[in-house]
């Protein structure tokens, strides 16, 4: 029988409800249980797909081609498991399958309302993942902080379902923060006291709560906050900053969080959590032997969430090279012909980012062709690739003004064409070319060198293509289509035969890095990052 957790987060947002739940999946995981977690978001879109990266930093895109919120990705990331659209829920997509419902009759002529039919609904939305028969334990994480309007109805869901559930089926991990007053040199407990009251309010009573602080909680202060928030002392978890967010496994581990979790759900307390591998990767992470420096050409640089999994897939990617990866983001809109070379300068490695739309496009062209010309490690993601592609066009081929049908309709030269499935489309939400492609990857190349295969899948997340109508062209002068979709014949992947490192992806690799499977191609890149600096500072050590 499958055991509830909910997650839920008072005081502030962005206390990292995200790791912690992760963190414990992680630590569940390496017991021998079979865990997963979803993302309850209370925001009317239907999926984060429409919403502006400035908003909620990436839309995370799963294996079956759900738009989701980025926390998915730190639980593929740690679980090394893949999720799905049931992972991810929106207060958006709860209220359009009750409206759909009801225009379909199935309400048999009741007031369709927030209790019991949207509360169902969410019910019916936890419940979904544990009756796959799939795991032993769901984590759900409800996005948001109590008190908000809008998270009302998702801690009712909760109420009601522990009460159908029962005490032992079901958890209530409650993440507060414990602020430090300087003036007082005191950590505070009163916000975490109001905050468990209004959760109690609601009629939830937490089990377990997890204080962020950035001070050591005594003795006496898990006491005070036991006593007064009704838990038991050694349910009090302290959650201090961490260096690293992979850290955290480990420090609720000395907590004993997986513990108490396992306690309390009754579940037996297999061997010790087997973090071998884990352990292994943090002393590589934390013990490097090299250093680079790589550029982050991107036009959301001023929200680093934007990013988040690339800078993660670096963090793996590093690790494994035993190589620190210094990321430096650079805002494309500030990058021009005048001044790449001085905005590039020092780096070991250039990619440019993914992105829609025409701002800052010429700063990405501008950057690959000083990377392309100057042997510099070159790695484009998606929009990153299109626009090796354009740049190709225009300064190797001869294609003036060649460039993407997105940015330019009248271009003369659509080396990025939009995808004939495409043409029809009106509607914005969810009708992207999303989710999992196969790909076939010739022998030979720098793609093969670094996937040691030649069939792979990837994600996708994208309308326009390479234009196939200038795939010869491409080829006979150079750059090399070395990743084709069997099936479609799209363009995967581009590379450069003539240049150390300048691979291009159609697709987002970052989405399937991990910290057991760091992504061959940021792997490669990382190496190849490695060898630029070593050759152009050949006093330092490799
Ligand atoms: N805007 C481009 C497209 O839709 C690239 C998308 C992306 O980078 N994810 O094809």
């Amino acid at each position: 029988m499958t055991k509830y957790v909910f997650v839920t987060g008072g005081v502030t947002s962005s206390l990292g409800k995200g790791i912690i739940s992760a963190s414990l999946a992680k630590l569940l995981q390496s017991r021998g249980y079979r865990v997963t977690i979803q993302k309850l978001d209370p925001y009317i879109n239907i999926d984060p797909g429409t919403l502006n990266p400035y908003e909620h930093g990436e839309c995370y895109v799963t294996e079956d081609g759900a738009e989701t919120d980025l926390d998915l990705g730190h639980y593929e990331r740690f679980l090394n498991v893949p999720t799905s659209q049931a992972n991810n829920v929106t207060t958006g997509r709860i209220y359009q399958n009750v409206i759909n419902k009801e225009r379909r009759g199935d309400y048999l002529g009741k007031t369709v309302q927030v209790v019991p039919h949207i509360t169902d609904e969410i019910k019916a939305n936890i419940q979904r993942l544990g009756d796959t028969g799939e795991y032993d334990i769901v984590i759900t994480e409800l996005g948001g902080t109590v008190g908000d309007i809008e998270s009302l109805p998702y801690i009712e869901a909760v109420r009601q379902f522990r009460w159908e559930h029962g005490s032992t089926n079901t958890l209530v991990i409650h993440l507060t923060l414990l602020p430090y007053l300087a003036a007082a040199g005191e950590l505070k407990t009163k916000p975490t006291q109001h905050s468990v009251k209004m959760l109690m309010e609601y009629g939830v009573h937490p089990d377990i709560l997890v204080c962020r602080t950035e001070h050591r909680m005594t003795p006496d202060l898990r006491k005070k906050i036991a006593l007064f928030c009704n838990v038991n002392v050694n349910a009090v978890i302290e959650s201090a900053d961490a260096s690293t967010i992979y850290d955290v496994p480990l420090l609720m581990l000395k907590e004993q969080l997986d513990r108490i979790v396992l306690t309390k759900l009754k579940l037996p307390i297999k061997d010790e959590p087997n973090l071998d591998s884990w352990k292994e990767f943090l002393g590589k992470l934390k013990n490097p032997t090299s250093e680079v420096k790589i550029g982050l050409v991107g036009k959301y640089v001023e929200l680093p969430d934007a990013y988040k999994s690339i800078c993660e897939s670096f963090i793996h990617a590093g690790a494994k090279n035993e190589c620190k990866v210094n990321l430096q983001y650079i805002h494309s809109e500030h990058i021009n012909a005048e001044n790449v070379a001085e905005k590039l300068g020092g780096l070991d490695g250039v990619l440019v980012a993914p992105g829609f739309g025409n701002r800052g496009i010429e700063g990405k062209i501008d950057a690959i062709k000083y990377v392309r010309e100057n042997n510099i490690p070159f790695f484009g993601i998606c929009l990153g690739m299109q626009c090796a592609v354009i740049e190709f066009a225009r300064n190797v081929l001869g294609l003036s003004d060649a460039h993407s049908l997105e940015m330019n309709p009248d271009t003369p030269y659509p080396v990025i064409n939009l995808m004939e499935e495409q043409k029809q489309i009106t509607n914005m939400g969810g009708t992207m070319r999303l989710g999992a492609y196969p790909c076939e990857i010739k022998k030979g190349t720098k793609a093969f060198s670094a996937y040691g295969k030649s069939r792979i899948t990837e994600r996708h997340r994208h309308r326009y293509e390479f234009n196939n109508d200038y795939l010869q062209q491409y080829n006979d002068a150079g750059m090399i289509t070395s990743g084709i979709n069997p099936d479609s014949g799209l363009v995967e992947i581009i590379e450069l035969k003539n240049h150390p490192y300048f691979v291009g992806g159609q697709f987002h690799p970052e989405l399937k890095s991990t910290v057991a499977n760091p992504h061959p191609l940021f792997v490669k890149f990382v190496d190849a990052a490695k060898t630029y600096h070593y050759e152009n500072n050949p006093k330092k050590s490799k």
